[in-house]
């Protein structure tokens, strides 16, 4: 099985372990450890729902124990943890089995479910989802129909206020939401919703659709398509957006409710800070050519065939927060500007209509990074697009003319 190489989890190491919060301070880091292990314990005694190990399940993948300690590793990182937790988000692992989850699935396409489930090499992030409990998923049950039904009543039922509610796509709610129905009842997408996270210990919107409408809400948005938090209230709601989200976050944002009970901390879109606290652009391995002025000015170019900044093919990434650049896709191989392609800002409101095109956005103004990671969305702001110290426009237009690099007729040379 190919396994994220030691390299790869070494990298997504050092890049997290920066963003431990030094703010916080040792006490505070002990406390949490000694409650930690105090719910993990508790977590021990309850029955597991499910007979089912996880270092018989990596095991079987070919993945030893020494792997299975390094993957924790990197994942306590991520949680911007210190390395003293890692035992914990180990022993967390093995305990998902004490989890309840029920995964529905509204207006989408089940990329997300595919992303979790398809990768051509099972990753532990993926296999700790064979571990959880899974009460319901339609995709992937066996069950279907009446007896689909019948499973997800008792399931709602039997973890009346415990179970995790996934929800994958979006709400339609024009015309009283009759465009998406389910089941025999004829219960709209939005009533199923209501009525299964009144129940639920927190809802996960998983996805660009579930958490900001997605691609279903763009422009004219026929349907009326929402995402779960504009309908869902007086309940732990947890956005972990992009298209399709990355399973690491998913298995994150479930760790960390094993091991604190709590959601994790929130920006102010419900996105968890560990995994949304970084801006691409900060992390982006093209930056040094954004910086040097070298830019992709169109496809096939030198520029790209030497890997420059794609910010003047559209590039998003200076407005779009999440850790893709870090993490990746598909077992940690690569990610969309890591191939190419620009960043279409799946991960932010609206995407489809204000960032997926390939230009620069005409009035795009940034503050310059100095804050690196550490700047977060509720550190920028809602105004980010027009709060400026350095217009990012005027960057590009300027390298063009004062003596940085160019490309002429397929040659690179200096001014
Ligand atoms: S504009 Fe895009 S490609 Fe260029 S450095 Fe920023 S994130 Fe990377
Ligand atoms: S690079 Fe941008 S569009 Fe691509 S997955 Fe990451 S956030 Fe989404």
């Amino acid at each position: 099985m190919a396994y994220d190489s030691q390299e790869m989890v070494k990298k997504i190491f050092n890049q997290n372990s920066a963003r431990v919060d030094t703010n916080k301070g040792e006490e505070f880091y002990n406390n949490l450890f000694e409650k930690t292990k105090a719910r993990l314990s508790k977590l021990r005694k309850q029955p597991a729902l499910k007979d089912i190990d996880i270092i018989d399940i990596v095991e079987s993948e070919g993945v030893n124990r020494r792997d299975f300690m390094k993957w924790a590793s990197a994942t306590t990182a991520t949680l911007m943890l210190p390395p003293m937790f890692t035992p914990l988000v180990a022993e967390a692992a093995e305990l998902m089995n004490r989890v309840p989850v029920i995964w529905i699935e509204l207006q989408d396409c089940a990329g997300n479910s595919e992303a979790l489930l398809r990768s051509s090499a099972p990753t532990v992030d993926s296999l700790i989802f064979d571990v959880l409990s899974l009460e319901f998923h339609e995709t992937i049950m066996a069950a279907s129909g009446h007896q689909a039904d019948a499973q997800l009543e008792d399931a709602v039922e039997h973890f009346k206020g415990k179970y995790l509610l996934f929800v994958e796509g979006s709400i339609p709610t024009a015309m009283n939401g009759q465009y998406g129905t389910i089941g025999a009842s004829g219960e709209t997408f939005q009533e199923h919703l209501m009525r299964l996270s009144k129940d639920a210990g927190a809802v996960i919107a998983v996805g660009a659709c579930a958490t900001f409408g997605g691609v279903p809400a763009a422009a004219p948005n026929p349907t009326g398509a929402v995402g779960v938090m504009d309908l869902v209230k007086g309940k732990p709601v947890i956005n972990i957006p992009a298209c399709p989200a990355n399973p690491a976050n998913m298995v994150g944002v479930v760790l960390h409710y094993i091991l604190t009970g709590q959601v994790p901390e929130l920006d102010s879109l419900l996105r968890p800070k560990f995994a949304f606290g970084y801006r691409i652009h900060d992390n982006c391995e093209r930056r040094a050519h954004f910086d040097a002025g070298e830019y992709v000015e169109e496809w096939g170019d030198e520029g790209a065939k030497n890997n420059w900044c794609l910010y003047k093919m559209g590039c998003k990434g200076p407005m779009t927060f999440n850790n893709c650049s870090i993490i990746r896709y598909n077992e940690g191989t690569n990610w969309p500007i890591g191939v190419g392609r620009g960043c279409i800002g799946c991960s932010e409101p609206d995407f489809w209509d204000k960032y997926a095109y390939e230009r620069p956005m005409a009035d795009a103004h940034i503050k310059a990074p100095t804050g690196g990671v550490e700047k977060t969305v509720d550190e920028f702001g809602l105004g980010l697009l027009t709060a400026t110290t350095i217009g990012i426009g005027v960057h590009a237009v300027a390298s063009a003319v004062i003596g940085k690099r160019s490309i002429n007729n397929g040659e690179s040379e200096d001014e």
